[in-house]
């Protein structure tokens, strides 16, 4: 038999009731927020990530899905939304827009990792962009979605994670005092943070390499090294999060080791979530259009993944609402009486009333087992007695109670009573 590829997961009915939920809050939050949906293709050119995510990231390194077209054409399977998204708003001329241009995208995100739980090859990510404003109160706005949807998701406990990482005028000063005092702790480094000391050392500042857990806690903090710009910046985006009563803790480690990432980084955390697996990761990237043939525009922006939001609703029992299902099962006995039914399935759909049958021709006790089944809370049975005259009987699912009712009513009669429920 075949089984899906490592890393990927069937959405199956069951979990539906979590993906439809998660995506009907999040085209809502987006509204109140004012940002507008973009759907980028799946696919972009190589180059679009290897220069948009950055050719000394884990991602572009190691985990992109490239299909080489021709000789002269790479094409790589979405591995973040971000750079697909800089890629539209140049390509179709939104930068003209006023300013900030506000955008997000729910949908699928490929990368070849080391699937395990929570982590998998293909997945699926909201992001929401603000482009074309460097006020913090912007940073604010991308913060305030994240935490207000994992709040109205019933996560309790919830804080900013938060820092500055500066910018590429008093970045480079801090890496000068980063390198040295890694290079001073070689011996406590593991063989991926000595690869990255020469070409991305603030990474080495979120590695879970064990050996290098004390090192790392000490090492010198970029905000103790930022320009006037940067950490005014900070200053006022802290006050904003005061001002709104959102709690949040200085974390030191938390990098995006690019260049034009800049200024502020952000995770959100729930109650004993987040250390671990993050749910959200976000914060501003003011050099990136640039990088991607565009004029220098600032941006800030977040992702959350949504497997991820799931399993953790799970594992809080966070509730979410049924789907729709059935309301009404035909049952039905001998051919003049299905024919009579196939009409009323008709009949019943354009009056919006949700109704199924098994079909197959079986016993009206197989029928009613499939019924009791369902989600339905009312049967319909026809018979060619009841056919004769003229009749169909309504039996409710729940007590058992029947009732023989005219065709001409059923109708209204079936609406008053899913009206009543
Ligand atoms: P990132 O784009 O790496 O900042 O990730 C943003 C969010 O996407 C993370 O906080 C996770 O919730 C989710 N995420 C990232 N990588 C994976 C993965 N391989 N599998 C599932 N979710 C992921």
């Amino acid at each position: 038999m075949y089984q899906r590829p490592s890393g990927t997961n069937d959405i199956l009915p069951a979990d539906q009731p979590y993906w439809r939920y998660i995506t009907s809050r999040l085209h809502h939050l987006a509204a109140l927020y004012g940002y507008d949906e973009i759907e980028t293709p799946l696919f972009e050119d190589t180059e679009v990530f290897t220069r948009g995510v950055g050719e000394t990231t884990d991602i572009v390194e190691k985990e992109m899905y490239t299909i080489r077209e021709r000789p002269d054409e790479s094409l790589t399977l979405r591995p973040e939304f971000t750079a697909g998204v800089m890629r539209a708003y140049l390509e179709n001329g939104m930068h003209v827009l006023p300013s900030p241009v506000r955008l997000y995208s729910i949908g699928a995100i490929f990368r070849r990792e080391r699937p395990q739980a929570g982590r998998y090859r293909q997945f699926h990510q909201f992001n929401a962009e603000a482009l074309g404003e460097q006020d913090p109160a912007v940073d604010l706005e991308i913060m305030s979605i994240a935490y207000d949807l994992y709040a109205g998701l019933g996560f309790t406990g919830l804080s900013f994670q938060l820092n500055s990482t500066g910018c590429p005028i008093c970045r480079p000063t801090y890496l000068e005092i980063l390198k040295p005092y890694f290079r001073q702790h070689l011996d406590q480094l593991g063989d991926d943070d000595r690869r990255r000391l020469e070409r991305n050392p603030l990474r080495i500042l979120d590695s879970k390499h064990p050996a290098a857990q004390t090192i790392i806690e000490a090492a010198p903090r970029i905000v103790d090294y930022l320009c006037a710009e940067c950490k005014d910046h900070f200053a006022r985006l802290r006050r904003y999060l005061e001002v709104l009563g959102r709690p949040y803790t200085l974390n030191h480690r938390l990098v995006r080791g690019l260049d034009y990432y800049t200024k502020t980084v952000f995770e959100v955390w729930a109650q004993g979530i987040g250390a671990q697996n993050a749910m959200c990761g976000g914060g501003r990237y003011d050099g990136l259009i640039e990088v991607l043939g565009g004029k220098p525009t600032p941006g800030v922006g977040f992702a959350a993944g949504l497997e991820r939001t799931i399993l953790l609703m799970k594992e809080q029992h966070l509730p979410v609402p049924a789907l729709p299902g059935p309301q009404v099962f035909l049952a039905y006995l001998g051919e003049s009486a299905k024919q009579r039914g196939i009409e009323l399935l008709g009949d019943l759909r354009r009056a919006g009333i949700r109704v199924t049958a098994t079909f197959g021709d079986r016993s009206m006790k197989a029928q009613m087992r499939s019924a009791d089944k369902s989600a339905a809370g009312y049967a319909i049975i026809l018979g060619d007695v009841e056919l004769e005259r003229g009749v169909a009987v309504v039996r409710n699912l729940r007590d058992k109670g029947q009732q023989e009712i005219p065709f001409a009513e059923l109708i209204a009669h079936l609406q008053g009573l899913l009206a009543a429920a």
